[in-house]
């Protein structure tokens, strides 16, 4: 296994007045003098520049269905080796991954029993568990964008794709190079307002917007967008007709979206847990707006987890859980009319699909 560096030059820095060094990854644009941490505590200047202490050091791994992420239109019924470093650009005061996003030391505690592992390494995991695709989660790949990168240079030379899950707080500069080694994410829209990304996420939501135009305008990076639902803070019928319009309007019809349950955790152990009918609603809101693939997750809701046929109305797909339950799929289309469903459906290479072997695509 290829030696790991326990550091790796940080991109997209510059150097400026006074010795300091100003990160240009992301919008907070850290000005740090030697010694000093960004606020994703991963990237920190040195005399020198800025390092990426997060290079090869992954915080777990973990073999899941991509329905997990979730991507419901990418290779379905494929498992994607999953990781994430630790450190987080956002502040998100409701993360359920709190533990390794907040990790103060480094993450001493979380990279304690995961050995290092270098790009290729990972790439060739992928490939012998017989994943479709590598996964960037957990955290998000931004504050560790060369370590994804070059895990994704690895991953495409053994035709392994390559996902982030991400809350798309990336700078304009470095967001072309980044996705440009993604072929597929899912993007977190926290809520709709800069309000709400102000107070609960400490960040700004016009550079996820930005984000999500530069997806959906200007590459061909498959796009999916989960929205996690927070009784009384973010599910209101206004945010929610102006979240679901906006996207219709600016994404396009097509562009799957996923309204997540909270589950009460780190700093809003005070709030109760999204109800089962609070998604169904802020579904039905967004196929009002002429969303045509909207789901919820988190919940058992068969019909919420299921692709319909925007024509026809058929369910195309039915997921349980995180599995597919049946496929009426004949390529990208609809088995009953024809229709094409938009998404990749063909080049994975591990199925859980149970039934006709010609339902399998
Ligand atoms: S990536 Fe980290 S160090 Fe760079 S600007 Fe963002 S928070 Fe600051």
């Amino acid at each position: 296994m290829k030696v790991v560096e326990e550091s790796y030059a940080g991109r997209w820095s510059k150097r400026t007045k006074y010795g300091r060094f100003q990160c240009g990854l992301c919008p907070r644009r850290c000005s740090l003098r030697p010694g000093q941490k960004g606020f994703c505590f991963v990237r920190e200047a040195t005399d020198t520049g800025i390092r990426l202490s997060a290079y090869g050091r992954a915080s777990g791994f973990c073999v899941d269905p991509i329905e997990k992420k979730p991507l419901y239109h990418f290779l379905p019924g494929t498992t994607a080796l999953s990781f994430g470093t630790t450190g987080c650009n956002l502040g998100c005061k409701f993360c359920q991954n709190w533990r390794i996003t907040r990790a103060r030391d480094g993450g001493a505690r979380e990279l304690s029993s995961v050995p290092p592992a270098g790009p290729e390494a990972i790439a060739w995991t992928a490939q012998a568990e017989g994943c479709a695709s590598v996964a960037f989660t957990y955290n998000d790949p931004v504050v560790f964008a060369e370590y994804a990168i070059d895990t994704a240079r690895e991953c495409r030379k053994r035709g392994i794709r390559t996902i982030a899950v991400t809350a798309g707080y990336i700078s304009a500069e470095a967001r072309p190079e980044f996705f440009s080694f993604m072929d597929a994410a899912n993007v977190d829209l926290k809520g709709f307002s800069e309000a709400f990304y102000r107070r609960y996420s400490l960040g700004e939501m016009k550079p996820v917007l930005e984000t999500l135009v530069y997806l959906a305008q200007e590459t061909d990076v498959w796009l999916e967008i989960t929205n996690l639902l927070i009784p009384g803070l973010n599910d209101t019928k206004k945010g929610l007709e102006d979240m679901t319009a906006w996207i219709a309007n600016n994404l396009g019809p097509d562009v799957p979206v996923h309204f997540s349950a909270f589950h009460p955790d780190y700093k809003m152990w005070d709030y109760p847990a999204t109800s089962a009918a609070t998604l169904s609603r802020a579904r039905e809101i967004a196929i009002g707006n002429g969303l045509r693939y909207v789901y919820t997750s988190n919940v058992a809701d068969p019909i919420g987890s299921a692709t319909f046929c925007p024509k026809c109305l058929e369910p195309v797909i039915k997921r349980d859980g995180f599995r597919i339950g049946s496929m009426k799929l004949n390529g990208s289309n609809c088995t009953d009319c024809g229709q094409r469903i938009v998404g990749h459906f063909t080049g994975g290479h591990e199925l859980f699909v149970p039934g006709p072997k010609d339902s399998q695509s």
